[in-house]
C-alpha cells in the first residue's frame, strides 16, 4: 500500500474515534500495519483531532521504530502498538483510548466479565487484564513495556490474541487490536 493511502486510512480510523465519542481530548491513537512494508502508520503526539490532517500521520518501521515518513513526533504510545504489531503477527490495526467505561474498569483492576451477546460476538470470554507494571518497567520506558505485559499476559494463558482482540491495563485503560483497523 501507498504511503499517502495508509496514511489517509489511519486518518480515517482516528477521526472516527472521536465521533463515537470514545476520545477524551487528544488520549486516543489509532495505529495500521502495512506487513508487506514493514511499517506502521500512527496518529501524531498531541495534535487535537478537529487539527488533524492525513498528511501528519507519521510512518514507522516496525523493525526498530524509526520514522519513516511525517515531520511530527508520533503518538506516545506509539511502542505499545509496535511491541504488539511484533508479537501478534495476525494483526493490522491497534487502537488505544481513554474511553469512559472501559477505563472505569482499568482504574478499577477489574476484568470485564462477559454479560451480554455483544461481547460475546467478539471477547470469547472476560476482557483480559494485564498486570500492573513495576516501577522499574514504568521508570525505564512505560509505553514499551505496557506492550510487553500484554504479550506476557496472552502468552502465560496460551490466549490468542484474535479471540480475544483487547485487553485493559491496570490504572490505565483499554487496548484493542484487530485483522484490519477497521475489524472489531
Ligand atoms: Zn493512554
Amino acid at each position: 500500500m501507498k504511503f499517502k493511502d495508509l496514511k489517509e486510512k489511519v486518518y480515517e480510523l482516528n477521526m472516527e474515534l472521536t465521533k463515537a465519542g470514545l476520545v477524551t481530548l487528544t488520549w486516543g491513537n489509532a495505529s495500521a500495519a502495512d506487513r508487506d512494508r514493514d511499517v506502521m502508520a500512527i496518529k501524531p503526539s498531541g495534535v487535537a483531532y478537529d487539527q488533524l490532517k492525513p498528511d501528519d500521520i507519521v510512518i514507522q518501521s516496525l523493525e526498530d521504530g524509526a520514522v519513516v515518513e511525517g515531520s511530527l513526533r508520533p503518538s506516545s504510545d506509539a511502542p505499545t502498538h509496535r511491541v504488539l504489531y511484533l508479537d501478534f503477527s495476525g494483526i493490522g490495526g491497534v487502537v488505544h483510548t481513554h474511553s469512559t467505561y472501559a477505563t472505569s474498569w482499568a482504574q478499577a483492576c477489574r476484568t470485564i466479565p462477559c454479560f451480554g451477546t455483544t461481547h460475546a460476538d467478539i471477547f470469547h470470554g472476560p476482557v483480559p487484564m494485564t498486570r500492573q507494571l513495576s516501577d522499574k518497567e514504568i521508570e525505564e520506558a512505560y509505553e514499551e513495556h505496557t506492550g510487553h505485559v500484554i504479550i506476557e499476559r496472552f502468552h502465560q494463558a496460551g490466549i490468542d490474541p484474535l479471540h480475544f482482540p483487547g485487553v485493559l491495563v491496570p490504572h490505565h485503560g483499554p487496548f484493542t487490536w484487530g485483522k484490519t483497523g477497521k475489524a472489531r
